[in-house]
This record gives C-alpha cells, sequence and structure tokens, in this order.
C-alpha cells in the first residue's frame, strides 16, 4: 500500500513534500494537507513517514519485517537519535523496535543550490557531483596510484 496520509492529523508542514525521493507527496490547494498524487510511484520507502511529525502518514511495511494485515507507526526522535517502530501484528501482539538514526543530523545536508553551480568544462571530468568534497577526501584515487601500490 503506499502512503495514505490522514488528513485529521495532517498540519500541512511540507516536510513529506520536501523528502519524497519521488516527488509526489504534495499539498492540497484546497484542503492545506498533503496527499500523494501519484499512488503507484510510491517507493514505500518511508522516509516521508520518518519526517512527519504528526505521524499523519500510513503505509505499508514490508513482509520481511512484518507479515500481512499489520499496522506500522514510525516516530522520530531527532534529540535522541533514534527512530522507534512500533509494529501492530494483525493477531493483536504489538512489538516495538528503535534503531539510531544512521543518517547525517537533519537539516545539515546542503541544498543543490548552496555548491557551486558546474562549469562548461565539469562534464569532461570522470567525477560525479560534489567528489571529492562530499567523499571527505582531498582527491580521487588515480590509476596510476593504484598501479604503483602494486
Ligand atoms: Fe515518497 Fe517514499 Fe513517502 Fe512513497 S514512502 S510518498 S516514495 S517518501
Ligand atoms: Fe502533513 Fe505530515 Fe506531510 Fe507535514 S509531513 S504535510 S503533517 S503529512
Amino acid at each position: 500500500m503506499p502512503t495514505f496520509v490522514d488528513m485529521t492529523k495532517c498540519d500541512g508542514c511540507g516536510q513529506c513534500v520536501d523528502i519524497c525521493p519521488s516527488d509526489i507527496m504534495h499539498i492540497d490547494k484546497t484542503t492545506r494537507r498533503a496527499y500523494n498524487i501519484e499512488p503507484n510511484f510510491c517507493w514505500e520507502c518511508f522516509s516521508c513517514v520518518k519526517s512527519c511529525p504528526q505521524h499523519a502518514i500510513d503505509v505499508r511495511g514490508y513482509a520481511d519485517f512484518a507479515p500481512l494485515g499489520h499496522k506500522v507507526r514510525v516516530h522520530r526522535d531527532e534529540e535522541g537519535g533514534k527512530v522507534h517502530w512500533l509494529i501492530g501484528y494483525r493477531d493483536g501482539r504489538e512489538k516495538e523496535f528503535t534503531f539510531p538514526i544512521r543518517t547525517t543530523p537533519w537539516g545539515s545536508i546542503p541544498a543543490a543550490q548552496e555548491h557551486q553551480a558546474p562549469g562548461p568544462n565539469d562534464i569532461k571530468s570522470p567525477q560525479l557531483a560534489h567528489e571529492p568534497t562530499a567523499l571527505k577526501i582531498d582527491s580521487l584515487p588515480t590509476l596510476e596510484e593504484a598501479q604503483n601500490r602494486g
């Protein structure tokens, strides 16, 4: 099941819109609440579910962590650096799992427009955007260096 927004909980903050890698979470102009404009394109990646401060988004969990018929609630504890998963099984049992947040701190990744714009010759470079800075190294290893190391 792709994402489903409980409109009675959503306050229209737009965090799900900002984070969705498929660009399918939009704010309805009339209701000012979020909704999934193209459910077929939902990756069920949970990014919006984890980012929603109101816990307003529902999505199916994968069968590798909960069988069919379950409910998933995800709570992101930014200050504690943890993500809590509450799985409600169809027989009524509930299990809670807590994991450390593995990503960089919320809001710490610069937006694309904050990086220097590429020049006309950058297309000839083998480096990807923001390399080598994003890899936290001074320069990428070269073929010659690898051959010299034997
Ligand atoms: Fe977008 Fe992922 Fe949320 Fe689907 S689960 S709406 S792909 S952020
Ligand atoms: Fe609504 Fe949650 Fe999306 Fe904010 S992040 S717009 S509260 S569904």
